[in-house]
């Protein structure tokens, strides 16, 4: 049984109720999680507040800074047995929960660098003036996480928020928080101080509502999906309260005949296969140049055969999806490209090992698929890349913009000016050329344009999105 962690210790939901967590990789429930209610993000946020007023605010940024990264090396020692929670918890292949458990410590080791250096400015104004602005923390930040990548979402967004000099008040997926919880632990035996870092655990529609109502939070960073997103910008409008939200993608990955294939094969593949395909910045439309359209396909469609799907502990190509329902969501889009006679041109294998319960789907590279089609248009969320031609630079930019989404674009050419008029004239918030996601370094700024949100996480962009600037103008004549 799994308890919220609020002040540094475990503690039960006041409603005295539990969600059941359940393996993808087999269907079993193995553990029971908090369904919490307001009564306890109520006492988080109070508990949060005290730390911020009598404690954290106290701490130089540097003695933050030391916190951060004393939690980072606990991280990082304690890396396997993270990975190890989130591969039953998220059914998540060995290699990508090690990279995540490390990723995390990565964002804490960045942060904690970052804790003091971060500064205002000084202005030139008029005589007898002296102009300067300060960087202060919103306050207690609220962070409602989704069940993609846990521990790398957390880290960049609560790693950011306690540099800045915020405390945290966390709720985490319901399908995706034990390894979070593992980490408050951790914190804890770092040195954090009781209500630095909190995470209640339950349903967002009940738990992760009442977070982004509750009048104590400063400001809310949410990363999930756009319709949830809505509602939450729509709740924080009320107050006023500062939002960032991570919203979703439907990337596209645009190859121009020049370009080489050798590398972008690889790196087209792993952006839609990655984690199942459960990634906001998938590689999901495939956008390819007339001339080479048939050649790319047929090399692409040997690949995806060659993928293997089976349980997390196998540590195959791919793992299972998250829950039956989100394996019910891409049967519904591969029913719908069936009926309206979409050509399917290769799929990978689900191995004889997975077991009958598990949320297995196997990688699908479908062809033609007409822009307008909900295919090419919806997030799908699995291992689905949907392929279609283009004519010319002018097409191709079309194409790629022809989505309500912008999160992420990848351009393949050897040619130097298409590469920058490309990154120019497509609307997203990352462009990768001749490659796809710059192995998610934690240095580089993320986040979207359109439908994929606003604000800027990672990077040191991140903490000026969880400071709030003050000018102060003092008149000495
Ligand atoms: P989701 O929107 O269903 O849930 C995200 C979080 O919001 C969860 O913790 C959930 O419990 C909570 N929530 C649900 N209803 C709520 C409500 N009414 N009020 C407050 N909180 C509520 O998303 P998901 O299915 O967990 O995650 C997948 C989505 O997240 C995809 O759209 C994906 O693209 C997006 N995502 C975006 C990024 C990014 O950086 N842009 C990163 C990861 C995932």
């Amino acid at each position: 049984m799994q308890f919220n962690y609020i002040a540094n210790a475990a503690v039960p939901s006041l409603s005295g109720k539990t969600i059941a967590v359940v393996n993808p990789s087999d269907g079993q429930v193995f553990d029971e999680i908090q369904r919490s209610t307001a009564h306890d993000i109520d006492v988080a946020v109070r508990r949060a507040r005290d730390c911020l007023e009598l404690v954290w605010c106290r701490l130089s940024a540097a003695e933050r800074g030391r916190l951060l990264m004393r939690l980072s090396v606990k991280v990082a020692g304690h890396a396997e047995e993270l990975a190890l929670i989130e591969q039953r918890d998220c059914g998540k292949p060995t290699r990508q929960a090690r990279a995540d458990a490390l990723a995390l410590a990565r964002y804490f080791e960045f942060y904690a660098g970052a804790c003091d250096k971060l500064h205002g400015d000084t202005i030139p104004y008029l005589d007898g003036y002296s102009v300067m602005t300060w960087r202060e923390p919103h306050g207690v930040t609220g962070h409602i996480i989704p069940w993609n990548y846990p521990m790398q979402i957390f880290g960049r967004s609560v790693g950011a928020a306690l540099a800045a000099g915020n405390v945290c008040v966390v709720k985490p997926s319901e399908d995706a928080c034990l390894s979070l919880l593992r980490v408050a632990e951790l914190a804890t035996e770092a040195g954090f101080p009781a209500g630095a870092l909190n995470i209640v655990t339950g349903y967002g529609h009940e738990v992760g509502d009442a977070l982004a109502r509750h009048p104590g939070i400063d400001h809310i960073s949410f990363t999930g999906s756009p319709g949830i997103g809505t509602l939450i910008q729509q709740v924080a409008a009320e107050r006023h309260c500062p939002v960032s939200l991570a919203l979703g993608g439907k990337s596209p990955q645009i190859v121009f005949a020049d370009a080489d294939l050798d590398a972008a094969i690889p790196a087209i593949v792993n952006a839609i296969v990655q984690n199942a395909g459960q990634t906001c910045s998938a590689g999901s439309r495939l956008l390819v140049a007339e001339a080479i359209y048939e050649p790319l396909l047929a090399r692409l469609g040997e690949a995806f055969e060659n993928l293997r799907v089976g349980p997390a502990a196998m540590d195959l190509d791919m793992g299972p999806l998250i829950r039956q329902s989100q394996q019910q969501r891409v049967w519904d889009f591969l029913s719908d490209a069936h009926v309206d006679g979409i050509p399917m041109v290769a799929q990978g294998q689900i191995v004889d090992e997975a077991p009958e319960g598990g949320f297995y789907q196997a990688p699908t590279l479908l062809c033609d698929v007409p822009p307008g089609h909900r295919l090419m248009q919806e997030e799908i969320f699995g291992p689905v890349l949907c392929a279609m031609s283009f004519r010319d630079e002018e097409q191709a930019v079309e194409l790629a913009n022809a989505t309500r989404f912008g999160l992420a674009a990848g351009i393949w050419t050897r040619d130097g000016a298409l590469q920058f008029r490309m990154a120019r004239r497509v609307k997203s918030g990352q462009v990768f050329i001749n490659n796809y996601g710059a192995d998610g370094g934690v240095e580089l700024p993320f986040g979207g344009v359109k439908s994929s949100g606003h604000g800027r996480e990672k990077g040191l962009e991140a903490l000026h999105g969880f400071t709030t600037l003050k000018t102060v103008a003092v008149r000495h004549g």
